[in-house]
This record gives C-alpha cells, sequence and structure tokens, in this order.
C-alpha cells in the first residue's frame, strides 16, 4: 500500500531513540522527509548517517524541548531547510516517577512542563504551514493516561492532557483540513522502558510478568507497530480519522487481563 508520503517533511519529537526512532525510519522508508527533533546528538547523528548511507533524507535538529524558544527555533529551521511542514509527530516524553506521595509540588510542575508543554508548542508553531500543507498531527500519549501507574503523578498528568487535546485540536482545526490524533501505547521496549524496567530488582521476572498480562501473543508491543500506526494516521489513507485515541497495546488495557492466567 503507497501511502504518499514520499518528500513529504515530517517532524519527530525524540525522533532518535525508542519510538520516535522507528517512525524516524518508517518515514524514510516511505520516502518521506523525516525531522528528528530532541536532545539525544550522538544517537540522532548515528541515525542519521545510517539513512544518508542508504539514500534517505533526513534532517537531525538537537533541541531540548523543554524551551519554547527552542520549539520555536527547531520549527523555524525546518522552515529554512525544506519551506513546509507536512505533519508532526509529537513523541519525546519521560516517564520520571514524580509520585503524590514520594514528589512534592516542585518536581510535579518541572514532570508536566517537561512532558507536556512542548506539544503545545510544537502544534503552535507548526500550525501555519500544516494549514498551508493541509498536513496533520500525531500525540503519543500513554496508557498511564487511562490505567494509572502509581508514583508519576506528572507524566500521567501530561499523557491525559494530550489525549485532551488531540480531541481538542481535532475540533480546532477541522476547518483547515488538518486531521489530529493520538496513539496510546502501553508496554514497549525502548531505552526509556528498560531504565524503568531496570529499577526492578530482578527485570527480566519482571517483564515476563508484563508480557504474561499482555491478552494477544503475551508479549510487548514493538516500537515498530507504533510506527506503522502512525504513518497509517500521518497518510491521506486515514482521511476520515481525527480525534481518536487509538490504542496499540495487544488488547492491554481494555481486555480482561486475567484471560493470559486463564490460559495457563
Ligand atoms: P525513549 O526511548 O526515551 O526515547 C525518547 C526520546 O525523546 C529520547 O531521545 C529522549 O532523550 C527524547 N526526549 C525526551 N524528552 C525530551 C525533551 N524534553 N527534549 C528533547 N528530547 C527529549 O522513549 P520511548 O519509550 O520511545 O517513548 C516515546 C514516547 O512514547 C513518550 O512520549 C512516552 O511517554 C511514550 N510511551 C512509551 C511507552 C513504552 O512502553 N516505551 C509506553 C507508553 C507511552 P533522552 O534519552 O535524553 O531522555
Amino acid at each position: 500500500m503507497d501511502l504518499n508520503l514520499k518528500d513529504k517533511v515530517i517532524i519527530v519529537t525524540g525522533g532518535a531513540k525508542g519510538i520516535g526512532e522507528a517512525i524516524t525510519r518508517g518515514i524514510a522508508e516511505e520516502g518521506g522527509i523525516p525531522v528528528i527533533v530532541g536532545r539525544s546528538k550522538d544517537e540522532g547523528e548515528k541515525l542519521t548517517d545510517e539513512l544518508v548511507d542508504s539514500g534517505k533524507e533526513v534532517l537531525n535538529l538537537c533541541y531540548e524541548l523543554s524551551s519554547t524558544e527552542n520549539c520555536e527555533a527547531a520549527v523555524s529551521s525546518v522552515m529554512s531547510t525544506y519551506g513546509r511542514i507536512d505533519g508532526l509527530i509529537n513523541n519525546a516524553g519521560v516517564n520520571d516517577g514524580v509520585g503524590l506521595e514520594k514528589g512534592n509540588p516542585v518536581q510535579f510542575k518541572r514532570s508536566v512542563e517537561t512532558n507536556l508543554f512542548h506539544y503545545y508548542d510544537m502544534a503552535h508553531y507548526c500550525i501555519p504551514e500544516l494549514k498551508k500543507s493541509k498536513g496533520n498531527i500525531v500525540n503519543i500519549s500513554s496508557k498511564t493516561a487511562i490505567t494509572g501507574q502509581g508514583n508519576t503523578s506528572g507524566y500521567a498528568a501530561a499523557k491525559g492532557a494530550q489525549l485532551a487535546l488531540t480531541r481538542e485540536w481535532a475540533v480546532e482545526l477541522l476547518n483547515y483540513n488538518i486531521r489530529v490524533n493520538a496513539i496510546v501505547p502501553a508496554e514497549v521496549m525502548t531505552p526509556l522502558y528498560k531504565k524503568w524496567l531496570d529499577t526492578f530488582d530482578n527485570p527480566n521476572e519482571k517483564q515476563k510478568e508484563i508480557e504474561k498480562n499482555v491478552p494477544f501473543g503475551n508479549r510487548m508491543t514493538t516500537a515498530k507497530e507504533i510506527a506503522d500506526t502512525a504513518l497509517f494516521l500521518l497518510s491521506e489513507r486515514s482521511s476520515h480519522i481525527t480525534g481518536q485515541h487509538i490504542v496499540v497495546d495487544g488488547g492491554y488495557v481494555h481486555l480482561d487481563r486475567s484471560l493470559s492466567v486463564l490460559g495457563d
């Protein structure tokens, strides 16, 4: 299926690692031009070199996104280089474990700020160009917005707000033919996820326990499976889908998790 993403300029925040990296690779494979915007300098350069060596076009912009000025500068850089923006994947985020009891108000505010504000800032600065290209926005949220996780109030609040903003922006941008959707992953092995897993005494056992609870296939979702959904949402193949929260998780959030136990 041709997704018609050829030569489309698509910004992927946090596009050098994990889910973002898979989306960057997917856009490049479809002949589009991914623009990585994130702070992972070495990983961004390595990925860019690899893609360029294989004949793909990609732009790597190293920015810390928690600064509004940086978000504005990143969008300006894309415009100076390509003169157009066809899509925005808001993806960068960190599950930073600021709890209700074990966190404090300063950490909570900081966590919401670093996980949420750049989703708005990037979308805000991209809008004039997305209006011209009738492009679209995909927000990567998290199952924590729906199920909770415990000990991560700031991250969960930011992820919930991203789902609300997906609906809010889908409505506001209807008249410009800009679609806005969210993907809700649950358990995807990425550098971020591995870091979290390593906080447990026995990460391998913990991983097996989690996988057992994923109804479809008793396995984690791959970053590529999230990326494939993002590519579909970016493409005109999803031309009548807007304001949706697409849960890509092997049924983890919505199916009966005790099914895996029953199947034993
Ligand atoms: P990852 O492996 O850590 O990759 C995220 C990338 O974004 C990293 O390069 C990270 O840099 C960068 N980044 C984060 N915050 C940034 C900021 N403020 N400014 C610039 N760059 C920033 O994470 P991932 O697991 O792929 O997660 C991607 C998205 O999926 C996140 O929004 C996350 O909430 C969501 N998600 C993931 C899972 C999962 O199971 N993995 C589940 C649900 C939702 P650093 O490495 O320096 O932080």
